[in-house]
């Protein structure tokens, strides 16, 4: 069991679409493992192995929600299917925030409903059908597999922030990461 580092935006393996999980073996135990070691001290709600440099289609979640999905899973090749997006101003509410840009939190708009497809760490097939906060894990994680984090989907005026952070923070090219338990992040 380990601890692994976070990686920063900027790092190329978080803009760059995660490949399909295709042996289920013990590898992929390990990884998810770490995964969970890293997620529980971050702490967080969901990891994608992207996070942790790993360019597969693998999430680990911890969450207590009301769906009949386990409270804490792995999710391994997900198909995302969500309800229509509403326009409008995200509420105070909808502030997310993600262990890969760390310290900030952004509002945003997402599907109030999603249903979720994949394999677990054995790759047998289930779904999650999911409101709420954990549908909203569940669209942050699955987009983190196709490349883009939240801080990509802002309206203009956050986006705008979020810049700045990147730029004053070093953040935004390649080589930035932190390790949950070793690291404390600076204001
Ligand atoms: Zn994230």
């Amino acid at each position: 069991m380990a601890i692994r580092p976070i990686v920063i935006r900027g790092e190329p393996v978080l803009h760059t679409p995660a490949t399909p999980v295709t042996a289920f073996d013990k590898d992929l135990r390990a990884l998810i493992r770490d995964m969970f070691d890293t997620v529980d001290a971050a702490p967080g709600v969901g990891l994608a192995a992207p996070q942790i440099g790993v360019g597969q289609r693998v999430i680990v979640y911890d969450f207590d929600h009301d769906s009949d999905a386990p409270r804490r899973g792995v999710i391994v090749n997900p198909e995302l299917f969500m309800s229509p997006l509403e326009v409008r101003e995200p509420h105070d509410s909808e502030d997310e925030g993600c262990l890969s840009f760390p310290g900030e939190r952004f509002g945003l708009v997402r599907a109030h409903r999603v249903i979720l497809r994949a394999q677990d760490a054995s790759g047998q097939p289930f779904t999650i059908e999911a409101d709420g906060w954990f549908a909203r894990i569940l669209q942050h994680e699955v987009d983190h597999l196709h490349g883009v984090m939240y801080v990509d989907r802002l309206d203009a005026i956050q986006a705008h922030v979020a810049h700045k952070v990147t730029k004053k923070r070093g953040w935004g090219i390649p080589g930035n990461t932190w390790t949950p338990g070793i690291d404390r992040l600076e204001d």
